[in-house]
Protein backbone atom coordinates (compact mmCIF):
# COMPACT_ATOMS: atom_id res chain seq x y z
CA UNK A 1 0.00 0.00 0.00
CA UNK A 2 1.10 3.55 -0.71
CA UNK A 3 2.23 5.80 1.96
CA UNK A 4 0.16 9.10 2.10
CA UNK A 5 1.96 12.22 1.63
CA UNK A 6 1.36 15.95 3.30
CA UNK A 7 -1.01 17.42 0.47
CA UNK A 8 1.50 20.48 0.70
CA UNK A 9 4.10 18.04 -0.18
CA UNK A 10 2.24 16.94 -3.43
CA UNK A 11 2.66 20.12 -4.99
CA UNK A 12 6.51 19.55 -5.66
CA UNK A 13 5.43 16.85 -7.93
CA UNK A 14 3.27 19.54 -10.34
CA UNK A 15 5.28 19.67 -13.63
CA UNK A 16 2.52 21.97 -15.00
CA UNK A 17 2.05 25.10 -13.27
CA UNK A 18 -0.60 27.86 -13.63
CA UNK A 19 0.23 31.24 -11.81
CA UNK A 20 -2.33 34.18 -11.77
CA UNK A 21 -0.69 37.42 -11.13
CA UNK A 22 -2.91 40.48 -9.92
CA UNK A 23 -3.27 44.20 -11.12
CA UNK A 24 -2.23 45.02 -7.47
CA UNK A 25 1.02 42.65 -7.59
CA UNK A 26 2.44 44.49 -10.48
CA UNK A 27 1.61 48.06 -10.70
CA UNK A 28 2.52 50.80 -8.49
CA UNK A 29 -0.73 52.80 -6.49
CA UNK A 30 -0.97 55.32 -9.59
CA UNK A 31 -1.88 52.12 -11.48
CA UNK A 32 1.45 52.13 -13.68
CA UNK A 33 3.33 48.75 -14.24
CA UNK A 34 6.03 48.56 -11.54
CA UNK A 35 8.83 47.63 -13.36
CA UNK A 36 10.61 46.37 -9.87
CA UNK A 37 7.24 43.92 -8.94
CA UNK A 38 7.38 42.08 -12.68
CA UNK A 39 11.11 41.69 -12.38
CA UNK A 40 10.66 39.90 -9.04
CA UNK A 41 7.70 38.07 -10.29
CA UNK A 42 9.68 37.09 -13.49
CA UNK A 43 12.89 36.00 -11.58
CA UNK A 44 10.48 33.82 -9.50
CA UNK A 45 9.02 32.20 -11.90
CA UNK A 46 12.10 31.26 -13.94
CA UNK A 47 13.47 29.28 -10.84
CA UNK A 48 10.30 27.33 -11.78
CA UNK A 49 11.40 26.89 -15.07
CA UNK A 50 15.12 25.83 -14.19
CA UNK A 51 13.70 23.38 -11.73
CA UNK A 52 12.02 21.79 -15.34
CA UNK A 53 8.59 23.17 -14.62
CA UNK A 54 6.16 24.47 -17.21
CA UNK A 55 4.46 27.30 -16.52
CA UNK A 56 1.67 29.22 -17.78
CA UNK A 57 1.13 32.68 -16.26
CA UNK A 58 -2.53 34.55 -16.42
CA UNK A 59 -1.39 38.16 -15.83
CA UNK A 60 -3.49 41.28 -15.62
CA UNK A 61 -2.07 44.74 -15.38
CA UNK A 62 -3.74 45.39 -19.30
CA UNK A 63 -6.22 48.41 -18.04
CA UNK A 64 -3.72 49.20 -15.33
CA UNK A 65 -1.27 50.03 -17.78
CA UNK A 66 -3.33 51.49 -20.06
CA UNK A 67 -4.41 54.15 -17.37
CA UNK A 68 -1.22 54.86 -16.46
CA UNK A 69 -0.17 55.15 -20.17
CA UNK A 70 -3.02 57.61 -20.62
CA UNK A 71 -2.14 59.75 -17.59
CA UNK A 72 -5.82 58.94 -16.68
CA UNK A 73 -6.99 60.63 -13.46
CA UNK A 74 -9.26 57.76 -12.68
CA UNK A 75 -9.89 54.13 -13.72
CA UNK A 76 -13.08 55.35 -16.46
CA UNK A 77 -16.19 53.43 -15.51
CA UNK A 78 -17.76 52.28 -18.96
CA UNK A 79 -16.78 49.52 -20.35
CA UNK A 80 -15.73 50.91 -24.20
CA UNK A 81 -13.50 53.02 -22.32
CA UNK A 82 -11.80 49.87 -20.03
CA UNK A 83 -11.30 48.19 -23.19
CA UNK A 84 -9.69 50.94 -24.71
CA UNK A 85 -6.95 51.46 -21.95
CA UNK A 86 -6.36 47.48 -22.02
CA UNK A 87 -5.97 47.94 -25.93
CA UNK A 88 -3.10 50.61 -25.23
CA UNK A 89 -1.92 48.55 -22.11
CA UNK A 90 -1.64 44.93 -23.40
CA UNK A 91 0.89 45.89 -25.36
CA UNK A 92 3.03 47.70 -22.92
CA UNK A 93 2.48 44.72 -20.82
CA UNK A 94 4.01 42.58 -23.11
CA UNK A 95 6.87 44.28 -24.02
CA UNK A 96 8.38 44.69 -20.04
CA UNK A 97 7.54 40.67 -19.52
CA UNK A 98 9.16 40.37 -23.13
CA UNK A 99 12.36 42.45 -21.77
CA UNK A 100 12.97 40.76 -18.36
CA UNK A 101 12.06 37.28 -19.15
CA UNK A 102 14.46 38.13 -22.06
CA UNK A 103 17.56 38.38 -19.21
CA UNK A 104 16.85 35.10 -19.16
CA UNK A 105 16.61 34.17 -22.81
CA UNK A 106 13.21 32.77 -21.97
CA UNK A 107 10.89 32.91 -25.13
CA UNK A 108 7.06 34.41 -24.26
CA UNK A 109 3.98 34.04 -25.89
CA UNK A 110 0.58 36.46 -25.91
CA UNK A 111 -2.48 34.98 -25.98
CA UNK A 112 -5.45 36.79 -25.30
CA UNK A 113 -8.74 34.67 -24.67
CA UNK A 114 -12.80 34.96 -24.23
CA UNK A 115 -15.20 32.70 -22.67
CA UNK A 116 -15.81 31.69 -26.35
CA UNK A 117 -12.69 30.38 -26.56
CA UNK A 118 -13.25 27.68 -23.46
CA UNK A 119 -16.53 26.80 -24.82
CA UNK A 120 -17.09 26.60 -28.80
CA UNK A 121 -15.31 23.22 -29.58
CA UNK A 122 -13.45 23.84 -32.25
CA UNK A 123 -11.68 27.43 -30.64
CA UNK A 124 -11.16 25.24 -27.76
CA UNK A 125 -9.39 22.99 -30.23
CA UNK A 126 -7.29 25.48 -31.37
CA UNK A 127 -6.20 27.18 -28.26
CA UNK A 128 -5.18 24.07 -26.50
CA UNK A 129 -3.38 22.97 -29.97
CA UNK A 130 -1.51 26.37 -29.65
CA UNK A 131 -0.91 26.09 -25.80
CA UNK A 132 0.63 22.56 -26.06
CA UNK A 133 2.55 22.96 -28.77
CA UNK A 134 4.17 26.53 -26.74
CA UNK A 135 4.54 24.38 -23.69
CA UNK A 136 6.56 21.50 -26.05
CA UNK A 137 9.05 24.62 -27.23
CA UNK A 138 9.60 25.65 -23.93
CA UNK A 139 7.53 28.65 -24.25
CA UNK A 140 6.22 30.60 -21.13
CA UNK A 141 2.90 31.90 -22.08
CA UNK A 142 1.07 34.95 -21.08
CA UNK A 143 -2.62 34.90 -21.29
CA UNK A 144 -5.10 37.57 -20.33
CA UNK A 145 -8.86 38.05 -21.30
CA UNK A 146 -8.79 39.87 -24.72
CA UNK A 147 -10.31 43.02 -22.60
CA UNK A 148 -10.43 45.06 -25.76
CA UNK A 149 -13.16 42.53 -27.57
CA UNK A 150 -14.53 41.02 -24.45
CA UNK A 151 -18.30 42.61 -23.57
CA UNK A 152 -20.05 41.19 -21.04
CA UNK A 153 -21.89 38.78 -22.53
CA UNK A 154 -18.49 37.08 -23.86
CA UNK A 155 -16.60 37.56 -21.17
CA UNK A 156 -15.10 35.29 -18.84
CA UNK A 157 -14.90 37.34 -15.91
CA UNK A 158 -12.27 37.95 -13.85
CA UNK A 159 -8.68 36.81 -14.21
CA UNK A 160 -9.25 34.41 -11.11
CA UNK A 161 -12.19 32.61 -13.23
CA UNK A 162 -9.44 32.69 -16.50
CA UNK A 163 -7.04 30.69 -14.59
CA UNK A 164 -8.70 28.52 -13.38
CA UNK A 165 -10.11 27.34 -16.42
CA UNK A 166 -7.10 27.45 -17.82
CA UNK A 167 -5.59 25.19 -14.97
CA UNK A 168 -8.23 22.65 -16.13
CA UNK A 169 -7.95 22.54 -20.13
CA UNK A 170 -4.07 22.52 -19.86
CA UNK A 171 -4.53 19.86 -17.23
CA UNK A 172 -2.56 21.64 -14.75
CA UNK A 173 -0.67 19.90 -11.42
CA UNK A 174 -1.66 23.28 -9.58
CA UNK A 175 -2.77 26.60 -9.75
CA UNK A 176 -0.87 29.27 -7.68
CA UNK A 177 -3.14 33.07 -6.94
CA UNK A 178 -0.59 35.59 -6.39
CA UNK A 179 -2.38 38.62 -4.70
CA UNK A 180 -1.54 41.33 -2.10
CA UNK A 181 -3.06 39.48 0.83
CA UNK A 182 -1.82 36.22 2.27
CA UNK A 183 -4.58 34.04 1.42
CA UNK A 184 -8.11 33.41 3.11
CA UNK A 185 -8.99 35.03 6.57
CA UNK A 186 -11.52 34.87 8.82
CA UNK A 187 -12.31 38.03 8.75
CA UNK A 188 -10.80 41.41 6.91
CA UNK A 189 -7.23 41.50 8.03
CA UNK A 190 -6.89 45.41 7.49
CA UNK A 191 -9.77 46.38 9.94
CA UNK A 192 -9.83 42.73 12.30
CA UNK A 193 -7.07 42.11 14.43
CA UNK A 194 -8.63 38.91 15.50
CA UNK A 195 -8.25 38.14 12.16
CA UNK A 196 -6.41 34.44 11.27
CA UNK A 197 -5.24 33.16 8.23
CA UNK A 198 -6.64 29.99 7.26
CA UNK A 199 -3.40 28.11 5.95
CA UNK A 200 -6.05 24.55 4.69
CA UNK A 201 -9.47 24.63 3.24
CA UNK A 202 -10.26 21.30 2.51
CA UNK A 203 -13.76 21.90 1.15
CA UNK A 204 -15.30 24.91 -0.01
CA UNK A 205 -18.51 24.99 2.31
CA UNK A 206 -20.92 27.70 1.64
CA UNK A 207 -19.47 29.22 5.65
CA UNK A 208 -15.80 29.74 3.57
CA UNK A 209 -17.58 31.18 0.85
CA UNK A 210 -18.96 33.48 3.24
CA UNK A 211 -15.71 34.04 4.76
CA UNK A 212 -14.45 34.68 1.40
CA UNK A 213 -16.99 37.60 0.86
CA UNK A 214 -16.24 39.23 4.40
CA UNK A 215 -12.41 39.17 3.87
CA UNK A 216 -12.73 41.73 0.85
CA UNK A 217 -15.96 42.66 0.50
CA UNK A 218 -14.76 44.78 -2.49
CA UNK A 219 -15.69 42.56 -4.79
CA UNK A 220 -14.03 42.23 -7.89
CA UNK A 221 -11.25 40.30 -8.27
CA UNK A 222 -10.81 40.22 -4.69
CA UNK A 223 -11.34 37.13 -2.20
CA UNK A 224 -14.71 36.11 -3.62
CA UNK A 225 -13.62 35.65 -7.25
CA UNK A 226 -10.55 33.63 -5.58
CA UNK A 227 -12.17 31.20 -3.86
CA UNK A 228 -14.97 30.57 -6.96
CA UNK A 229 -12.08 29.90 -9.26
CA UNK A 230 -10.22 27.54 -6.63
CA UNK A 231 -13.86 26.15 -5.98
CA UNK A 232 -14.00 25.05 -10.07
CA UNK A 233 -10.34 24.03 -9.85
CA UNK A 234 -10.25 21.86 -6.92
CA UNK A 235 -13.70 20.29 -8.80
CA UNK A 236 -11.32 19.27 -11.12
CA UNK A 237 -8.40 17.51 -9.10
CA UNK A 238 -6.17 20.79 -9.13
CA UNK A 239 -5.08 21.96 -5.44
CA UNK A 240 -4.69 25.60 -5.45
CA UNK A 241 -2.84 28.11 -3.36
CA UNK A 242 -3.81 31.58 -3.04
CA UNK A 243 -0.30 33.18 -1.41
CA UNK A 244 1.23 37.00 -1.23
CA UNK A 245 3.56 38.14 -4.32
CA UNK A 246 5.28 40.27 -2.24
CA UNK A 247 6.99 37.75 -0.11
CA UNK A 248 10.21 36.47 -0.65
CA UNK A 249 10.31 33.61 -3.15
CA UNK A 250 7.15 32.87 -3.15
CA UNK A 251 6.36 30.53 -5.73
CA UNK A 252 9.42 28.29 -4.95
CA UNK A 253 8.41 28.57 -1.47
CA UNK A 254 5.07 27.17 -2.95
CA UNK A 255 6.12 24.83 -4.83
CA UNK A 256 8.68 23.10 -2.28
CA UNK A 257 5.87 22.55 -0.18
CA UNK A 258 6.14 25.34 2.18
CA UNK A 259 3.35 26.43 4.66
CA UNK A 260 2.56 29.71 3.10
CA UNK A 261 -0.84 31.20 1.62
CA UNK A 262 -4.27 28.91 1.87
CA UNK A 263 -3.86 25.43 0.14
CA UNK A 264 -7.66 24.25 -1.04
CA UNK A 265 -7.50 20.67 -1.48
CA UNK A 266 -8.74 19.22 -4.51
CA UNK A 267 -11.52 16.77 -4.55
CA UNK A 268 -9.93 13.30 -4.95
N1 LIG B 1 -7.89 41.68 -17.88
C1 LIG B 1 -7.77 42.79 -16.97
C2 LIG B 1 -6.45 43.52 -17.21
O1 LIG B 1 -5.56 43.00 -17.81
C3 LIG B 1 -7.81 42.37 -15.52
C4 LIG B 1 -8.97 41.54 -15.09
C5 LIG B 1 -8.75 40.92 -13.72
O2 LIG B 1 -7.73 41.18 -13.08
O3 LIG B 1 -9.57 40.14 -13.26
O4 LIG B 1 -6.27 44.63 -16.79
Amino acid sequence: MGYLMEPRQRLSRAKRIVVKVGTSSLTDKHSRLDPKKIQKFVRETMKLRRSGKEVLIITSGAIGAGIGRLKLKRRPKEMSALQASAAVGQGILMQVYEKYFGEYGQPVAQMLLTREDFVDPVRRRNYENTLNVLLKWGIVPLINENDSVAVEEIRVGDNDMLSAYTAIHARAGLLVLLSDVDGLYTGDPRKDKNARLIKVVERITPEIEKLAGKASPRGFGGMMSKVQAAKIACEFGIPVVIAKSSEKNILERVRAGEEVGTIFLPRA
